[in-house]
């Protein structure tokens, strides 16, 4: 298909790759000086790979740009603008986990965030952010919501967090008064001895008084699950189950995966032949706890899906019920493969009249 189809992959982190794919188009640069590609040398007839480069470093990345992405197409009433503030991640001893595969933890200052926001709402008027770093940690949040804070910026956005003690009654409420609706929070189990097993290094007591004092903060609580890890039993999948229930005022919406993936580069996939053999659940069994689980999340999980910038809109059209209404044409556009089909057609008819 190289060569066909596309000119060159990339692997690994692309971020320089792309400025030296412009300075090779220009002619000032060989094809095989370019980091992270992987591309057909006609002249001998076989695929090359090309050195690897670990990328620029996040301070150096320039402002997100969306230009030339038609507002219209998008299957959401908004435009919600993702916004990255680090890479990697601080933790990054999960098992499972290839978030510190290919870097080291690196974050953007919270200064340089608002920097990039106040351009992004200027350019893109929108109030919507979603941040999708891996974990954001509460030292950062508590400079940037004070920052927002202190320079009247209103936005609405949603994280992703750890469960960290420093996320208290005081941190939560700051965050919710700087625009932040919503903290999806990975777990990933609530069995004391898996969290032991996957080294998630959290405190589940922790874990209910942070999801308390967050819901108690007007913070709508995402917060997400695997099954099946090596040596999980049905009595830790169990436990699971019971904690969902219990918590269940304290948690808006669970997204549940009933399988671990053995993604390349992670502690499990380093003896995958083992980790795999010592999977002890089966995934129907997974999925029927699942749906279990889910069944008490039914009213919101309509709506949500893993798809972070739909969630968060939703947290905000929740509450108005002329929103909600779109909100859920829009829920049901996105499942429904007949609508989406014709989005898909439409955006290819642009694409042939050279409107895009
Ligand atoms: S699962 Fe989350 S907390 Fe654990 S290493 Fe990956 S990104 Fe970090």
């Amino acid at each position: 298909m190289i060569g066909v189809f596309f000119d060159t992959i990339t692997y690994g982190n692309g971020d320089s790759t792309v400025l030296e794919i412009i300075e090779y188009i220009k002619g000032e640069k060989n094809i095989e000086d370019i980091h992270n590609i992987i591309y057909f040398d006609k002249n001998k007839n076989t695929l090359k790979v090309n050195k690897r480069d670990n990328g620029l470093k996040i301070s150096d990345w320039p402002v997100p740009s969306f230009s030339g992405i038609d507002k219209k197409l998008f299957l959401s009433p908004e435009l919600v603008l993702p916004i990255q503030s680090s890479v990697s991640c601080y933790w990054g001893k999960c098992k499972f986990c290839v978030a510190s595969r290919d870097r080291k933890y690196q974050t953007k200052t919270a200064e340089q965030i608002i920097s990039e926001i106040e351009i992004l709402i200027k350019k893109y008027n929108t109030k919507y952010f979603y941040f999708w770093d891996n974990a954001i940690s509460p030292t950062f949040l508590k400079v940037f919501s004070d920052l927002l804070l202190k320079r009247k910026i209103k936005i609405i956005y949603s994280i992703y967090a750890r469960f960290e003690k420093e996320f208290d009654t005081e941190l939560l409420k700051k965050l919710r008064k700087s625009g932040c609706i919503k903290i999806n929070w990975g777990i990933d189990s609530v069995s004391k001895r898996m969290i032991s097993f996957i080294d998630k290094g959290i405190e589940l007591d922790n874990v209910k008084k942070i999801l308390k004092k967050s819901k108690k903060a007007n913070i709508s609580n995402t917060v997400s699950i695997i099954l099946g890890y090596p040596t999980e039993t049905y009595d830790d999948l169990n436990e699971n189950k019971h904690f969902f229930i219990k918590e269940k005022n304290n948690i808006d919406v669970v997204l549940i995966a009933p399988e671990v993936l053995f993604l390349e580069g992670s502690i499990f996939t380093k003896d995958i032949e083992k980790y795999q053999s010592l999977i002890l659940t089966n995934l129907s069994e997974r999925i029927k706890i699942a749906d279990e689980i889910k069944h008490y999340y039914e009213s919101k999980s309509e709506y949500c899906n893993f798809i972070a910038a739909h969630n968060l809109l939703y947290e905000d059209y929740y509450s108005k019920p002329y929103n909600k209404i779109k909100l859920k044409i829009y829920s049901i556009m996105m499942k429904n493969q007949f609508v989406f089909r014709l989005f898909i057609n439409m955006y290819k008819k642009k694409f042939n009249n050279g409107l895009l």
